[in-house]
């Protein structure tokens, strides 16, 4: 059986660090949710009861490990943090049962969903797409992925990021709108999920913006942390 052949060397698989474990986790695409918290959803001028959350993606290559510096987004003058809990698929298929959901989760890490808000704004108001205000290079950093099997599947505790040491988001996974489970199932009416995939969660409450020279710093009780620095 010959291998296939390339015009070119395939670019590197995205991958994620897996906490006490020498192996990676390979990325195959990268889902978010949107508004899922209801006090985010108010900070954005949205009323959560209703605008349910709603879904979108980042492409793979834009994980980014934990602790690296990144250059501040083109493109944009307000760059904002939204800390995450990250579900990393093991498994998948398309409309997953909800009693099933968490049987395809191989774990869980804290990530930040980069967005760059006022392309986000404008693209919203002007009722254009805002694939870029979310999915852009570097958009996706994320922590070591916590295998389920140690931590179980975490639905309630505290998800926090400050920026230079100061709070700016303090939440509780309680209050996801949709919690992990309930995301996994709606996510696979749309699109059969696979393993590799990533899913940011949402954000709660405290977003905003990034200055050059930031230090963030996100955690997430029983899950794990994320780092990220804005070079100046
Ligand atoms: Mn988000």
């Amino acid at each position: 059986m010959s291998e296939t052949q390339f015009l070119f060397a395939p670019p590197p698989r995205p991958s994620v660090a897996i906490d006490g474990e020498i192996e990676r986790f390979p990325v195959r695409r990268i889902f978010c949710v949107g508004l899922n918290y209801a006090a985010h959803a108010r900070e954005m001028g949205k009323d959560p009861g209703a605008e349910p959350p709603f879904f979108f993606s980042k492409p793979a290559d834009a994980v980014v490990v934990s602790g690296t510096v990144i250059p501040y987004a083109p493109m944009t003058r307000n760059f904002h943090h939204e800390i995450e809990l990250v579900a990393a698929l093991g498994s998948g298929g398309a409309n997953i049962l909800r009693t099933r959901a968490l049987e395809h989760v191989y774990g869980y890490a804290a990530g930040i969903d980069l967005t760059r808000r006022d392309l986000q704004k404008q693209a919203r108001d002007e009722g254009k797409p805002w694939d870029l205000a979310k999915g852009f290079d570097q958009s996706a950093p994320i922590g070591a992925i916590h295998p389920a099997a140690r931590i179980g599947h975490p639905n309630s505790g505290r998800i926090a990021l400050s920026v230079n040491g100061a709070l700016r988001q303090n939440g509780d996974l309680a209050d996801m709108i949709l919690d992990v489970a309930g995301v996994i199932a709606e996510l696979s009416r749309y699109v059969a999920l696979a393993a590799g995939d990533l899913i940011f969660t949402g954000t709660p409450e405290g977003v905003g913006p990034l200055v050059p020279g930031d230090r963030v710093e996100g955690d997430i009780a029983g899950v794990g942390e994320v780092s990220l620095g804005i070079a100046h």
